[in-house]
This record gives structure tokens, C-alpha cells and sequence, in this order.
């Protein structure tokens, strides 16, 4: 894979095509202001069409929230403009402050302080259900 122009950082690999962006907004990646390339549709012999982000910047990576978005993204570690690990994702159980509970009666749509915590309810077809009022939290697009 070609990694040129990250000398310290991250390549996210194997996003499904259109997904690099909510990937984007999730990780507040413009809070960033290192240099961001987001590729999109890039050919794949293995999915067709992917996304790929890459970040020149060795900060705190939210792996839960790249795993609750898709345990099959791949993420490459750059370390002076080598390739030096992989890490591996998985679904994770609880997310917090990741998405938001969108029912209106929710104690968190009441509450301003309270965390926004969901559950991984069901594995198999990954749904995420609200701790308080067990809403299930819509798919992210
Ligand atoms: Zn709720």
C-alpha cells in the first residue's frame, strides 16, 4: 500500500465505500489540523470500492468507534514513514458519548449532563441499544 506523505500516524484502510466520511465526523477529525487525505471509491480488489483515511498525526485513535462503525477496517501505524503494526478492531460492547439517544422521552434528551451509553444488545446484526430508555440506535450513514 502506498503511504506516502504520513510520517507519523494512521492509514485507515477498507472503509466501505462511503463511510469515510461519518468515520470523519465521528472521530472529529476536523478538530485535527495536521494533513487529512480521505480517498474516496478507491478500487479494491477484495470490496470493489473502499474508502481510505489517512492522518498525519500519532493521536489518540478511538478504536470503539472504528469498531462499532465496522470491525473490518483495517488500520495501519506509521512510524517515520514506516509501516510498523496493524490493529485489529472489534465490536465494541458500550459506547460512550459516540451517538446520541434520538428518543425525545429519553432521561438523556432531558438531562444535558447525562452520557449518551449504549449497549451491544444483539452481535450478530450489531444493534446498539440505549442504557436507559433501550432505543436502538439508528445505523450510521
Ligand atoms: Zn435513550
Amino acid at each position: 500500500m502506498n503511504i506516502d506523505s504520513i510520517h507519523n500516524g494512521f492509514v485507515i484502510d477498507h472503509i466501505k465505500s462511503g463511510q469515510g466520511m461519518v468515520i470523519y465526523r465521528l472521530l472529529h477529525l476536523e478538530d485535527l489540523d495536521c494533513s487529512i487525505a480521505i480517498i474516496k471509491n478507491a478500487a479494491s480488489s477484495k470490496m470493489g470500492k473502499k474508502d481510505i483515511i489517512k492522518i498525519d498525526a500519532n493521536f489518540h485513535l478511538d478504536l470503539d468507534v472504528l469498531g462499532y462503525i465496522d470491525p473490518d477496517i483495517t488500520i495501519n501505524v506509521i512510524k517515520d514513514g514506516q509501516l510498523t503494526g496493524k490493529l485489529h478492531l472489534e465490536l465494541p460492547e458500550r459506547l460512550t458519548n459516540v451517538i446520541t439517544c434520538r428518543n425525545p422521552r429519553c432521561i438523556t434528551s432531558v438531562e444535558q449532563e447525562i452520557d449518551h451509553i449504549f449497549k451491544l444488545t444483539d452481535k450478530e446484526n450489531r444493534i446498539y441499544r440505549c442504557v436507559y430508555c433501550e432505543s436502538k440506535a439508528k445505523k450510521q450513514r
